[in-house]
């Protein structure tokens, strides 16, 4: 077992630090106040290929495999869940669902301006009514000829009002035998008549990011944008959750690392009854358990990354890795606040900014609950990865350099 990252892997990491250390960190702290996202980061993620990096580079992408794509998260996370949750929103539940699911057409279509960074991608799922519950989808989409009319309503979107396209789905047979076999999933250009979007104000955090909402009145969208077949909405969603979640766990990686060396750097410095705080067991206790947590969380997307350039499905190792890294960075973040006393509980450092962002990461993309019951189903013997239509492409280094 080599558990060396290549070169190739340490020169990405090296890059997207130093994108997010140069250009992220100096004005961070200012658009996470401002409650704004700060207007160049994604134009400029696109630019060094970053929002298409583990696509084939006749796809628009970087030929790059899928624990890159860890990786970057990683290295963004550790800068700012914003940047991370871009990721998640673009590359992990639109990108790569489109290149798992999407025909030639559509990858021709929306793939490439997508791995390009030319357009932007999020993911609409969630509704008003319905967020874990994906079969109790609403918003509705109806064939005339050869087109559906879409009416409803997403909510809690990332990218909402940014979007150019959004991966979504809906019900198409609300007469199905199963709920769930009445959803389809499609891929619905944002500027589009009938489209309205805006965001949502006062979140607890990923507060220099944007998270909105999505209207749909009788929106036309032609019969080659649906991905998939017609009741395949549900599997399809299952895909694009398992996709988006690798990236939050090994985002959130990222965030345990940062607590972590802020923990490092400020106990070292801070002196009480004559001694550096790191010298106090009780303090190196949060420490050594940090840094164990960042290990594990790491190991975790690494292996999930592993098994998705095998060509593996992997939703159980992913969901461990993001219920896991998720749970592990909010804990981190509390820690490292209490290390740092009241400058702590202050924006002077990153670690209140940290505790923030980590909170919301244990609800989005599948709740601690939900995973809970996804690991137990497997564990249990009630649950196992049944062959899919479309499975995602394993990594091929030759074939993804076309
Ligand atoms: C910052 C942010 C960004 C987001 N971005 C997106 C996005 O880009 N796209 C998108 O589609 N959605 C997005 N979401 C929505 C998110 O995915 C949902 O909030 C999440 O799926 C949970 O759904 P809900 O909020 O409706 O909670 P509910 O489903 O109503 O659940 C409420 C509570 O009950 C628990 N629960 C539910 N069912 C069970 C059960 N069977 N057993 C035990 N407990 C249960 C849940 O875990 C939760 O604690 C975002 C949310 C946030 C906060």
């Amino acid at each position: 077992m080599d558990f060396t990252l290549s070169e190739e892997h340490n020169m990405l990491q090296r890059m997207v630090r130093d994108f997010s250390q140069k250009e992220i960190a100096p004005v961070i702290k200012e658009y996470d106040r401002k409650q704004e996202p700060i207007p160049f980061a994604l134009p400029r993620m696109g630019e060094l290929g970053i929002l298409g990096l583990c696509f084939p580079v006749r796809y628009g992408g970087q030929g790059m495999d899928y624990i890159s794509l860890g990786l970057a998260c990683e290295e963004l996370e550790a800068l700012d869940t914003s940047l991370r949750v871009a990721m998640s929103v673009h590359v992990g539940l639109c990108a790569t669902t489109i290149f798992q699911w999407g025909t030639e057409e559509q990858k021709q279509k929306f793939l490439i301006p997508l791995a390009k960074g030319e357009k932007l991608g999020c993911g609409a799922f969630t509704e008003p009514g319905c967020g874990s519950d994906v079969s109790a989808i609403r918003a509705s989409a109806k064939r005339a000829g050869d087109a559906y009319i879409l009416n409803g309503e997403k909510m809690w979107i990332s990218l909402a009002s940014k979007a150019d396209y959004a991966l979504l789905t809906m019900r198409t047979n609300k007469d199905a035998a199963k709920p769930s076999q009445g959803l389809s999933t499609f891929i619905v250009d944002l500027h589009s008549p009938g489209v309205t979007s805006g965001d949502i104000h006062g979140k607890l955090g990923v507060r220099a990011g944007s998270t909105g909402w999505i209207n749909f009145q009788d929106v036309r969208v032609p019969l080659e944008n649906r991905i998939g077949e017609e009741g395949e909405g549900f599997k399809i969603t299952m895909s694009a959750f398992d996709h988006g979640r690798y990236t939050v766990g090994s985002g959130a990686t990222g965030l345990l690392r940062a607590a972590l060396e802020a923990s490092v750097k400020y106990s070292q410095q801070r002196t009480t009854f004559g001694r550096a705080i790191s010298e106090y067991q009780l303090i190196q206790e949060k420490i050594a358990r940090i840094s164990q947590d960042y290990e594990i969380a790491r190991l975790l997307h690494l292996k999930a990354g592993w098994l998705q350039n095998q060509g593996e499905r992997c939703t159980r190792e992913i969901s461990f890795c993001k219920k896991f890294a998720t749970e592990a960075s909010f804990k981190a973040a509390d820690d490292a606040i209490q290390i740092h006393g009241a400058y702590g509980f202050s924006d002077e450092y990153d670690v209140e900014r940290y505790l923030r962002n980590a909170r919301g990461a244990i609800i989005y993309e599948g709740s601690s609950e939900i995973q809970t019951l996804i690991q137990a189903g497997y564990a249990l013997g009630q649950r196992e990865d049944k062959p899919l239509r479309c499975e995602l492409p394993a990594y091929d280094v030759e074939e993804w350099q076309k």
